[in-house]
């Protein structure tokens, strides 16, 4: 039987229409979260997805700034950016798109952005937040694997998850959350001894591993809950063909953008699994959704004794 689809669209949806309604509230209430973008230089990706996160907060009524300094650009002078942002009162959220220009200290710009405004969750504060289960922000994409679950009815607690991929953007955190959810975790990576067997041990399997269509049938447990992360881009026609072929609507989509995107997990698994996030419309949605709700979760969390009691919970 084909497996239950997780729509990511949909659940990012009701995320949004919920940040969407507790920014009405707190800015009735007189304050406003924003989010401030940091988009060093001209790469094409950086500026599509900062031109979606800039959107998605006008949508939900965040209030919303970019800062673009020239990709010629010191540590230095970057610094005083974050640090101007940090001192701003009505900034909650400082997101600085990577990657940066090679002169630049990436760890060092990471580590000055006040860990209360650090919507990105990757400041090493907030990493030992996250493991210690004290109040936080968590990276955006592991919260949006939790969130999809959650909200999709798939039980954690007492379950056996492995999560393949032990980044620390994507791997680790959701590691650690799904510790935090009471599952059994073990997370593997490119040294790890038979990964289709200790793959085949879950009833959760998370991919984050950035190898297109990695994750066949024979990593997969009849029945499980395929979470797939991965987000590659494919161009040539023959690795289209091994993955879709016989898939019409892929197959158009294909011809006339001349690519496609796809995810870690082969689409054969959805013959096995019980549930699975599909790529596009799987976990992807949920990062921008999971930013907005950082921005409102870091404004609580920062100004929460500045707003009425009725709105802090
Ligand atoms: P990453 O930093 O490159 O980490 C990849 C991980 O996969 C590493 O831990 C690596 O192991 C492991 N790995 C690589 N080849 C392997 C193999 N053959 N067998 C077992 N493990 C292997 O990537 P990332 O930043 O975590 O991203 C992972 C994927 O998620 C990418 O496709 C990325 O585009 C996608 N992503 C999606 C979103 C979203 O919004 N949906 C957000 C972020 C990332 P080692 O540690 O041993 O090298």
């Amino acid at each position: 039987m084909a497996a239950r689809i997780l729509d990511g669209t949909k659940v990012a949806a009701e995320i949004r229409a919920e940040v969407a309604a507790e920014v009405k509230k707190l800015a009735d209430a007189g304050t406003r979260p924003g989010l401030a973008v940091v988009l060093v230089g001209t790469n094409p990706a950086s500026e599509i997805y900062v031109r979606g996160k800039v959107k998605s907060s006008e949508e939900v009524g965040i209030y919303s700034e970019k800062h673009t300094p020239p990709d010629t650009i010191s540590t230095e002078s970057l610094l005083k950016l974050i640090n101007d942002l940090n001192q701003r009162d009505e900034i909650d959220g400082i997101l600085v798109q990577l990657p940066l220009p090679p002169q630049v200290d990436t760890k060092k710009i990471l580590l000055a952005v006040d860990p209360r405004k650090d919507v990105d969750g990757f400041h090493p504060v907030n990493v030992g937040n996250l493991s210690t289960q004290r109040p936080g922000l968590v990276p955006c994409t592991p919260a949006g694997v939790i969130e999809i679950l959650n909200r999709s009815n798939v039980a954690i607690a007492g379950q056996e998850a492995v999560v393949v991929g032990r980044s620390d953007i994507v791997g680790k955190p959701v590691a650690m959350l799904l510790i935090n959810s009471n599952a059994t975790v073990t997370v593997c990576h490119s040294k790890t001894k038979d990964l289709p067997g200790v793959c085949r041990r879950a009833d959760i399997l998370v991919a984050a591993i950035g190898k297109t269509g990695m994750i066949t049938r024979d990593f997969v447990k009849p029945g499980a809950v395929v979470v797939d992360v991965g987000i590659n881009k494919i161009t040539n026609s023959a690795e289209f063909q091994k993955l879709f072929a016989g898939n019409a609507q892929r197959e158009e989509s294909f011809r006339i953008k001349g690519s496609t995107l796809t995810g870690d997990v082969h689409p054969e698994v959805a013959e096995v699994a019980g549930a699975i996030t599909p790529v596009p419309g799987g976990v992807g949605p949920l990062t921008i959704a999971m930013l907005m709700s950082n921005t409102v979760r870091a404004c609580k969390l920062r100004r929460g004794s500045r707003i009425p009691e009725l709105l802090r919970a």
